[in-house]
């Protein structure tokens, strides 16, 4: 089997040989010339669509994690306590969205099954980074909840 069927829709993946970025229109590889087989184009395709997936969500979760930390004194109405609502709206939307995207990419990065892979490397840090801070942020929380508490 020489060229791949038009069922394969044109994706860029990684040559599994050589790890060039080729396209699912190529019979072989451009830069070893090894042949490309449809169902190896097909899984390395998913493979690459997952670790996007996984650099995209790693990009935005420290924004949502950071989002988060300067989001708290306006939520908990230390300052502009006038304004609460919109920092506790911005806070709640960080807070959710923090584990949503690192559970998400972790389990990827799980079913991806590549740890050695750079893109994974460089984003498995940043994922784990946004969840302490997520952790840390429970934990202030829970923390100024009883200091109110007992303060009452
Ligand atoms: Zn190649």
């Amino acid at each position: 089997m020489g060229s791949l069927d038009t069922s394969v829709p044109f994706r860029v993946f990684r040559c599994p040989k050589c790890k060039e970025f080729i396209n699912t229109t190529m019979s072989q590889c451009r830069f070893c010339g090894s042949p490309v087989v449809a169902s190896a184009a097909k899984a390395a395709v998913e493979v690459q669509t997952k670790l996007n997936a996984v650099c995209f969500d790693a990009s935005y979760v420290m924004v949502f994690a950071l989002g988060m930390v300067l989001a708290s004194p306006f939520a908990l109405g230390y300052l502009f306590p006038f304004d609460q609502l919109r920092g506790v709206i911005v806070f709640g939307l960080c807070f959710l969205a923090v584990p949503f995207l690192t559970i998400r990419s972790l389990w990827r990065i799980k079913t991806i099954d590549r740890p050695d892979e750079p893109a994974i490397r460089r984003a498995k840090p940043t994922l784990q980074r946004a969840l302490a801070i997520w952790i840390v942020m429970i934990a202030v929380l829970v923390v100024i909840g009883i200091a109110r508490m007992t303060s009452r």
